[in-house]
């Protein structure tokens, strides 16, 4: 289902057509298709939007370019963008953010828990315990929003791009072609004979990751610097195609947690993901440090040292990425009304 939203006059345009979204029958509410935990009133979620929306002010140039947002009973991550790229070669997005992450609209620390937990199990005596505070009603979808609208201000800018050996795999390494890999690849399995790209030097994508390889089958997988990387790492995994009996022990996580208090990633997440994750999460934390007051976001164990986030990126290690990300933004605004 969805909401449409007209360039540059979101918060005037309440309505909106109903799609019931991914399947393929239109126009339908959406509560006669949900299931009992994720009963959702479509109203309820167009009126959540907007307040989330209203909230980011000063990321209203970027909603400009979002077409829909829909709701998702399949999304395998807590929000998703697509792009889509009109005849005329304008480009729009499509926000999708999924029903689990939209229940817990107002509880952030609990769907980052849950993502943890998918990755260290239930086993863990002292697992890694988020606590956000921010300044939102819906603290949950205003992370998540904004992490997906640095996806977006990404693919505006082409802030992630590529070298490639060959010119055209430039438009495959793309969000559509990533969000189909399989996630699990361990890098050491793949054979790297196939397709190469660098990172450009001095990007941001520069300070952690050094290639982007891809299969001719489109599978393919981000490789940090030696510098950025952990054989942890390797073992992490979101989502699905993970290996199930994976285990953890208690001194693996705090050694891993600790390499990301030390390194140049901002969470876990984007660290074993990608650079399009990284950018995500970078934004979101710059968002919060800029235009926020009060926000908390930690990660913290009971018996070792956590992180404080919105100071971790004061720390040498990262000060290259915070840099490159505040000459990104300068006056993005106003950059951005060439793209229409
Ligand atoms: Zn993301």
């Amino acid at each position: 289902m969805l909401f449409e939203i007209r360039r540059r006059n979101f918060i005037k345009i309440m309505t909106v057509s109903l799609i019931i979204w991914p399947s393929l029958s239109f126009a339908k509410p959406v509560f006669e298709t949900c299931t009992n935990e994720s009963c959702v009133n479509l109203e309820e979620f167009s009126s959540t939007m907007t307040t989330v929306m209203n909230e980011v002010p000063e990321l209203e140039w970027v909603f400009g370019f979002i077409r829909k947002i829909q709701l998702s009973d399949t999304l395998k991550s807590n929000a998703d963008v697509k792009i889509k790229r009109l005849k005329t070669g304008q480009i729009f997005f499509d926000l999708i953010i999924s029903t689990k992450a939209y229940v817990l609209k107002d509880n952030i620390s609990k769907i980052l828990n849950s993502k943890e937990v998918t990755v260290f199990g239930n086993s863990i005596a002292d697992p890694p315990q988020y606590l956000i505070e921010l300044p939102s009603k819906y603290p949950g979808l205003f992370y998540i929003t904004i992490h997906e609208l640095g996806h977006i201000v990404d693919h505006l800018f082409g802030v992630n791009q590529l070298q490639c050996a060959t010119p055209k795999i430039e438009s495959v390494a793309i969000y559509p072609v990533l969000h189909a890999v399989t996630r699990s690849l361990n890098k050491k399995e793949i054979q790297f004979s196939d397709v190469d790209c660098v990172t450009l030097k001095n990007s941001f994508s520069a300070v952690s990751w050094s290639k982007f390889l891809v299969k001719p089958q489109g599978v393919g997988v981000y490789v940090r610097t030696p510098k950025s990387d952990h054989t942890l790492l390797d073992k992490v995994c979101y989502y699905e195609n993970c290996n199930k009996n994976v285990t953890w022990t208690q001194k693996e996580v705090y050694e891993l947690y600790d390499f990301l208090i030390a390194s140049s990633f901002t969470t876990l997440y984007s660290a074993n993901f990608s650079t399009l994750e990284e950018f995500g999460e970078a934004f979101v934390i710059n968002y919060l440090a800029m235009y926020t007051e009060n926000s908390t976001y930690t990660v913290n164990f009971k018996n070792h040292k956590g992180i404080d986030f919105l100071n971790k990126i004061n720390e040498p290690n990262y000060i290259a990425k915070r840099n490159l990300l505040s000459s990104i933004l300068e006056n993005i605004e106003e950059r951005s009304n060439h793209l229409k």
